[in-house]
């Protein structure tokens, strides 16, 4: 089948002078059904890359190709793109009052929000709002249809957030660090809902969040950016057993295990300013691997892997450490990073 997203060399930029290139070309399919995440240290690009797809990005440039059902959103009109988010794409952020009006009840803006992409009348849409708070785990969803943002705690407010994101009856939710910010029950709550609405509604995820716990739990298929590009990419087995990216593996190393105790390694250093990237692999000046002439120089190559059988996910890492140009490639094929 036609994936439902086509994502095609994007790249984003901010200023034309000196640009900072948020973005630097990079490239993924979804298809219906299909839960991807992207993982990486805020300040990878992740937010803006999302953003770029559907026309939320107000002070930069967008480039490439993003294909929606096999129409093209770069260029697109204000308005095509409004349509686009509001009924096919649903967006959740991290902040989820920043989805609300605060002057405005919250049930009337899901009314609002169910009637801007539906043929229905004001008493259906009403009902429908309802059912759309009672879905999301909102206690009571009638008495609490009338409470403006400010009275919901952080949690509710991500769940009706996410209501809203779903008055349109999206077929894909995009949702950039939704539980980033949240106590820790809170999130486990939100991780459950999202996987109930993913199974329920038939819907695609595309998941942002630097907290791989989270992406682990919710996406069959992560992607791994660092400094603008993907540098990693797999099924979420082949990422977790088998990272082939020295950042994967560095990454692993220093968050926690969801449900292992182990000792965390922090990476060393931090990630590069995007308007003077480093040359080369932009992941060189942290990498123990890394290989002085090599990694510095050219941009890395990306390395096709077959693990995991015939069905498995394109596994891929963009790395000169699989190259005969890295002295140490050998170890690389034998070894974990
Ligand atoms: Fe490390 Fe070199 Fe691979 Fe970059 S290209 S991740 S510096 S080994
Ligand atoms: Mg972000």
């Amino acid at each position: 089948s036609e994936p439902l997203l086509r994502v095609e060399n994007l790249r984003t930029q901010f200023g034309r002078r000196d640009p900072l290139v948020a973005v630097d070309g990079i490239s993924y399919d979804l298809r219906a059904g299909e839960t991807l995440g992207i993982v990486g240290e805020s300040g990878a690009g992740k937010s803006v890359s999302v953003r770029s797809l559907v026309g939320l990005i107000d002070d930069g440039e967008v480039a490439g190709s993003v294909e929606w059902r096999g129409e093209e959103l770069v260029g697109a009109k204000p308005r095509e793109l409004r349509a686009v988010r509001g009924s096919g794409i649903g967006m959740v952020f991290q902040n989820a009052e920043a989805a609300f009006d605060p002057i405005e009840t919250v049930g009337r803006q899901i009314v609002e929000a169910v009637r801007a992409n539906r043929d229905l009348s004001k008493r259906d849409a009403r009902t429908e709002a309802i059912d759309l708070l009672e879905e999301v785990g909102i206690g009571d969803p009638a008495g609490r249809f009338d409470d403006y943002p400010h009275e919901y705690s952080g949690g509710m407010a991500q769940r009706a957030g996410i209501a809203m994101a779903l008055a349109g009856e999206p077929d894909l939710l995009i949702a950039d660090e939704p539980t980033t910010g949240l106590d820790v029950s809170v999130q486990a709550g939100i991780v459950d809902l999202f996987r109930d609405l993913v199974a329920e509604r038939d819907m695609s995820l595309l998941l942002i969040s630097h907290d791989l716990g989270v992406v682990s739990q919710l996406c069959e298929r992560i992607m791994v950016m660092y400094a603008g590009r993907i540098v990693e990419r797999g099924s979420r087995k082949q990422l977790l057993d088998s990272p082939r990216h020295p950042y994967t593996g560095a990454f692993l190393r220093s968050v926690p295990d969801v449900d292992v105790r182990k000792d965390l390694e922090p990476i060393g250093g931090s990630p590069p300013s995007l308007d003077d990237p480093p040359a080369g692999c932009r992941f060189h000046p942290r990498c123990p691997a890394a290989e002085a002439g090599v990694c510095d120089g050219a941009a890395p190559p990306t390395v096709s892997f077959e693990d995991g059988g015939e069905d498995a996910e394109r596994h891929e890492a963009t790395c000169h450490g699989y190259t005969d140009a890295h002295p140490g490639g050998d170890a690389f094929d034998r070894e974990a990073v």
